[in-house]
């Protein structure tokens, strides 16, 4: 199996109406969609997805703008798929995004920046297995 990332298109993007457009984009750039569901989590549910910056200055915020609305978390399977993935995207800051990325077409903010990557191959792991049972990753 190649590998998989874990994505999850944000709150802005959903409310925005960009998911469509979105999930195009990570066809189009050869990603295959392993699992898929939206859900609109809680803040012990975003708190936890986000516990390594638990210390971070923007925690809070984070949480709120993560429990604004329904989000749509993914895995996606490529060769390379992590750094591929953060290079599909962009940088987390979208006026730092390369032109193209998904970011730079559909993000607002540092913070509403339409969408999440994985950053290693262990953490993607992880964050599978924090939206999906192995069962619903086929
Ligand atoms: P992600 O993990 O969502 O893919 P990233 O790896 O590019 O993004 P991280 O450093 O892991 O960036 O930060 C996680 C998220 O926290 C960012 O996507 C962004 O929504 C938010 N964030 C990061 N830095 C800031 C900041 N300085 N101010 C506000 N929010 C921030
Ligand atoms: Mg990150």
């Amino acid at each position: 199996m190649s590998n998989i990332t874990l994505t999850i298109i944000k709150p802005d993007a959903v409310g925005n109406g960009f998911s469509g457009k979105i999930i195009d984009h990570i066809l189009a750039a050869g990603f295959k969609i392993k699992a898929m569901k939206m859900i609109h989590m809680n803040e012990r549910e975003a708190g936890g997805f986000y516990d390594v910056h638990r210390e971070r200055p923007f925690f809070n915020d984070l949480v709120a703008f993560m429990t604004s609305g329904p989000c749509i978390p993914m895995v996606l399977e490529k060769d390379n798929a992590v750094a591929d993935f953060r290079a599909t995207i962009g940088a987390t800051n979208p006026k730092e995004a390369a032109e193209g990325t998904v970011r730079k077409l559909y993000a607002q903010s540092i913070e509403a920046n339409a969408i999440h990557g994985s950053d290693s191959d262990e953490n993607a792991r992880r964050e599978a297995s924090y939206f999906f049972s192995e069962l619903e990753i086929f």
